[in-house]
């Protein structure tokens, strides 16, 4: 790894941590050169076996591009889908699997999308589990209206 400051390619490693998620080692380094400090983290590789059985290390930009349209005129931010992405990489890495399909990536952004935006969530529901009738949008509302039910009780003050 070369240092970022005087592209030295040795460093030391002055200090080394996991994360809090447990996730990932954070190690401090110093270059013996310029003495300039810096930062690496260390995840273990995740990649994605594509539809055509393709392999590709998992991507947050891919995750993102992925509901950005589902997302469309909705008030939803790059941040909001930089979050996303991350809660999604976080899931998948929580599994311990290295490799998982495509498929389950879908499946994973449908939690936190729905916590972000409901259309959007029913807009990439609709794609993703390829809803082709009513009823399924019917069910997947009624899905979305008991999750209320379940995290807002009812006002009983009055
Ligand atoms: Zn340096």
């Amino acid at each position: 790894m070369y240092c970022p400051f005087c592209r030295n390619p040795d460093s030391r490693v002055i200090d080394s941590r996991t994360s809090d998620d447990g996730l990932s080692i954070r190690r401090r380094r110093q270059c013996p050169k310029c003495g300039g400090r810096f930062t690496t983290m260390e995840t273990a590789s995740l990649t994605v076996i594509k539809r055509s059985g393709v392999a590709e290390p998992f991507s947050r930009d891919k995750v993102i591009s992925g509901v950005r349209k589902a997302c469309q005129g909705r008030p939803v931010t790059d941040v909001d889908l930089a979050v996303l992405a991350e809660r999604v990489e976080e899931a998948i890495r929580q599994t311990g699997q290295s490799q998982i399909d495509a498929n389950e990536i879908g499946l994973a952004i449908l939690g936190p999308l729905r916590d972000l935006d409901e259309v959007a969530y029913l807009r990439f529901a609709s794609v993703y589990q390829a809803f082709d009738s009513l009823e399924d949008f019917e069910s997947a509302i009624v899905e979305l209206r008991a999750a209320h039910a379940e995290s807002e009780p009812r006002d009983v003050t009055e």
